[in-house]
């Protein structure tokens, strides 16, 4: 959840996080029910009776103007990053993607009798969807003013092996896979690696299986808002604090930017610590940046200073 552009960061933030949590006390899951995880992470939990897996489902909208450009992204591109954002999800709870439901309000623009807009764009679903086993299994087309889609991907774990934001304890030790700020960095410059890096996110489904299967992560989320956010949000969620190091930078990205800067889709996740990570998975390095300590407060410290999950003021000033 959570807008993808800065300058809305901090007020979609601050709404987002108020409401869902309301949501949360709200909503209520009875005794026995199959939902054995509600609101608050990166998928919802369904436990079908007498099944071998767990069932992971999330959402994601996608909207023109909030979350891309049509000036930026080409309809193929913004196709493969709706459906990444939401399998992004499902790697982060070391789940394999199974169906996706997509539903697309369609503006006139994109709907004339001319018009390979949206057939483009279900190019660029359908490509992702192939390469990651996902199969296109519904959805549903509207017209409206606003182009805007809504991605639900159902994807499953073995029976209770999901990971979760809440799995963090003290001593544990915490990475983040790749280099950060690259789409940040995109967003601003518009060009090369990094613009590609901002178009086109790859959601990291081998390394949350590998997470999962070979290292026994003990927390993990994907980094869809940026590291000082996402890394509080374990943290809340686990009822611990994080002391961290500057994280590895995409090139030529800020330490603002990797910090801060949303949707660059690595994983960021916690082992315990006898537990021995490789350098790199698949060529993707695994960095340690820091280790869990005690502490309720959602605190993240780096250098031993509080890291504020950052505002839009001084987001709106990220160079
Ligand atoms: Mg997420």
């Amino acid at each position: 959840m959570g807008s993808r552009f800065p300058r809305l960061l901090d007020c979609d933030l601050q709404d987002e996080r108020a409401i869902t949590e309301r949501l949360r006390k709200a909503s209520v899951i009875p005794p026995g029910s199959p939902v054995i995880l509600g609101i608050g992470d990166d998928c919802a939990i369904y436990r079908p009776r007498g099944s071998a897996d767990d069932l992971l489902f999330t959402s994601d909208m996608f909207i023109e103007g909030v979350h891309f450009l049509r000036e930026t992204h080409k309809p193929a591109q913004a196709g493969h990053k709706a459906l990444a954002r939401s399998l992004s999800d499902i790697a982060a709870m070391s789940g394999a993607p199974r169906f996706c439901l997509v539903s697309l309000c369609v503006p006139g623009w994109a709907s004339a009798a001319n018009s390979t807009w949206t057939d483009r764009f279900f190019d660029g679903i359908l490509d992702l969807a192939a390469t990651t086993g996902t199969v296109l299994a519904g959805g549903d087309l509207s017209h409206g003013e606003t182009l805007a889609c809504d991605v639900t991907v159902c994807g499953s774990v073995p029976r209770g092996t999901a990971l979760r934001r809440s799995g963090a304890r003290p001593g544990h030790e915490i990475y983040v896979s790749g280099a950060l700020g690259g789409s940040a960095l995109g967003l601003d410059t518009k060009k090369g690696k990094p613009r590609q890096r901002h178009l086109r996110p790859e959601p990291r489904l081998a390394l949350g299986r590998f997470l999962r299967e070979h290292l026994r992560a003990t927390s993990a989320i994907d980094l869809s808002d940026g590291l000082s956010l996402d890394l509080r949000r374990v943290c809340l969620a686990s009822g611990v604090e994080a002391e961290i190091v500057a994280p590895p930078r995409f090139a030529g990205a800020s330490l603002e930017q990797a910090l801060h800067g949303g949707e660059d889709y690595e994983l960021l996740f916690t082992v315990t610590g006898g537990i021995k990570v490789p350098g790199s998975f698949e060529g993707l390095p695994l960095t340690r940046i820091g280790s869990i300590v005690r502490g309720g407060g959602g605190v993240v410290r780096l250098d031993g200073k509080p890291l504020p999950a950052l505002g839009y003021d001084h987001f709106a000033t990220l160079k």
